[in-house]
């Protein structure tokens, strides 16, 4: 029977564990190598080893209707979009809300996890951990690693020929921490993500100019997308969903292009995706367009070589004199702990986990991964929802498939990822489909249909609003009393984040307009759905 957890990490992922265990009854201790919770989220000056590191401007692409813990919404007055420090500050008030902090020992660094000599009978581990120069090794009924997935830099040197001759000065995206020190510089920054283009728009206001080298393009969204919603609100909903797995692939695909190019053309701006139709992580940039339009960041393909002081374009162009070199060409995985990676890499050193968070082919099932998965969803409801589904697991109350039906359904989830999201190392899904996948043997899926019949103002916003994190509260175990009101207040407390001075409302349509929109009702219906679905 499974009773003490160990968890590797109290980043987001780790708090949420360990809130999931004590809420089922289990005893979670959670080692963390720093002085810190909240992983990611706390800032510091330097890069440490074995932790991810953030640049001091790092605003959340998540807002925080999304981003919330389950029952946990953010207080009213935090703006929907959030730099660093005040997400930090909310995930210190979740773990003081609900009393995590006794259950992690700071500083201590986990430096092996081995099945104990019992697994096949009891799946225990043997968790070996350091704090101060002093060795420990203990044995626990589980295992969950939340040790965080952006943590070692993709530094692909062999891709990049003559990099060794460069004479200026070269680092991953992970040591950036703020542009003063590129004052003046002319600045490459390889890599279209989040990072290359965070960082390319802030060098923008010091260097004296900034590249940006793109090898496959991105869709580049706003934050404030139509008609000034948050992106994340507007998309990520239920009917979208619903649309996107009913409508012919050809017309989906239409109505994603139609929807990613709405702000802008991207190919005026150099940054249209070569597979356009790919449903890639898009770079959330409020600013990449004007700084492109005002010419201090040149937007430039791929690499060919790099020379002295100089670099080659694959396009033939050169750039004389380029300064510094920014790799800004994302993260891979790693598991430095496990005495044996390969239960979690199982084939060809790619990820093989049984709904991304459990190696299928262990004797006995105690051991999650967490917080590995990626989708247009944020993290910390997605860790929530894994952590909540990973401790039935452990205690034999979600069951799981015979080996070669768990292998089946990585393969068949590996081929759509192909088919949706293309090649990446990334384990990409689309965030309400997997969120439902992990909610239905929880029971904690909302019934629409019940819903519908019992609370139809409540169904309405459950399927056309967005599917923020309260839904998988509202029912079935873990239920949350508060979680229909913060549904259904969901709006106020976005729009009372923006609406800080009282202003004059946008003028009611000309009545002849209105007239002719009841008259064309049908065909504005198609429109808006059109419109609405990409
Ligand atoms: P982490 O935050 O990385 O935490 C892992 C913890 O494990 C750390 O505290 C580390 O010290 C500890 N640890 C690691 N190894 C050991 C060990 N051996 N022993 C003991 N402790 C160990 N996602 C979103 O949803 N929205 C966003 O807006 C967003 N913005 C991002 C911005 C940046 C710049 C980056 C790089 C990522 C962003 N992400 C975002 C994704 C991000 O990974 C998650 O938001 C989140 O921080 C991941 O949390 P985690 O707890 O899984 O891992
Ligand atoms: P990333 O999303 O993996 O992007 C890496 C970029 O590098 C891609 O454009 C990729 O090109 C390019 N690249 C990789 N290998 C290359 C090679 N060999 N040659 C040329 N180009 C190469 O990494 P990231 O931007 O660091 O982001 C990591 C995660 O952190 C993401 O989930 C992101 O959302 C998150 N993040 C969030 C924020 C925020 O909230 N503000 C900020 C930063 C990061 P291809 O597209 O062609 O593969």
């Amino acid at each position: 029977m499974v009773r003490r957890v160990a968890i590797v990490g109290a980043g987001v992922s780790g708090l949420a564990a360990i809130r999931c265990c004590r809420e089922d009854g289990l005893e979670p201790t959670c080692f963390e190598r720093s002085e810190d919770i909240g992983g990611l989220w706390h800032y510091t000056e330097h890069a440490e080893e074995g932790r991810a590191s953030i640049y001091r401007t790092v605003f959340t692409n998540s807002c925080k209707e999304m981003m919330c813990y389950h029952d946990f919404p953010f207080p009213d007055d935090h703006p929907n979009y959030m730099h660093n420090s005040k997400l930090h500050e909310y995930i210190w008030k979740y773990a003081e809300h609900f009393d995590l902090l006794r259950h992690i020992r700071f500083k201590t660094l986990v430096t092996k996890i081995k099945k104990s000599p019992n697994f096949s009978v009891m799946g225990q581990w043997e968790v070996v951990t350091e704090k101060e120069g002093k060795e420990e090794t203990e044995i626990f009924d589980a295992v969950m690693i939340c040790s965080g997935h952006h943590v070692y830099p993709n530094l692909p040197i062999a891709d990049f020929p003559g990099i060794q001759k460069f004479k200026g000065r070269y680092f991953h995206s992970r040591e950036y921490k703020e542009p003063e020190k590129f004052r003046g510089k002319k600045v490459l920054v390889v890599g279209l993500g989040n990072s290359g283009s965070d960082i390319a728009v802030e060098l923008s206001t010091v260097a004296s100019q900034v590249y940006l080298s793109s090898r496959s393009g991105s869709w580049v969204m706003s934050r404030v997308w139509e008609h000034g919603y948050p992106w994340d609100m507007v998309i990520v909903t239920r009917f979208r969903t619903w649309l996107g797995n009913i409508l012919p692939r050809a017309l989906s695909d239409w109505l994603y292009v139609r929807s990613m190019s709405w702000p802008f053309k991207h190919e005026n701006f150099g940054l249209m995706p070569v597979n356009r139709t790919v449903r890639k992580e898009p770079v959330f940039n409020d600013d990449l367009p004007s700084r492109i339009a005002c010419g201090v960041v040149k937007v430039k393909p791929n690499v060919k070589e790099f020379r002295e002081t100089s670099v080659l374009f694959q396009d033939g162009t050169v750039q004389e004199d380029v300064d510094v070199v920014i790799f800004a060409t994302g993260y891979s995985y790693a598991y430095p702990f496990m005495e044996d990676e390969s239960i979690i890499k199982s084939r060809n050193n790619e990820v093989t986990l049984y709904k991304g968070i459990i190696p299928p082919q262990l004797e006995k099932p105690t051991m999650a991964v967490i917080g590995l998965v990626q989708s247009f969803g944020s993290i910390i409801p997605t860790s929530e929802l894994q952590c909540r589904w990973a401790v039935k697991v452990f205690q034999g109350l979600c069951r799981l498939p015979t080996i070669s039906k768990m292998m089946d359904d990585i393969d068949e989830k590996a081929g759509k990822k192909l088919k949706w999201y293309g090649s990446s190392n990334t384990l990409q899904m689309d965030y309400i489909t997997y969120m439902d996948e992990l909610a239905v043997p929880l029971g904690v899926k909302p019934s629409l249909l019940k819903l519908l019949l019992t609370d139809p103002r409540l169904a309405l916003e459950v399927f056309f609003g967005p599917c923020t994190p309260y839904q998988f509260r509202l029912t079935g175990p873990g239920k949350w009393s508060g979680a229909r009101t913060a549904i259904l207040t969901q709006w106020d407390r976005t729009l009372g984040a923006t609406r800080t001075r009282v202003a004059p409302a946008t003028p009611q349509t000309f009545p002849i307009l209105a007239m002719l929109k009841v008259l064309f009702l049908p065909l504005l219906l198609v429109a808006v759905l059109a419109a609405l679905y990409w």
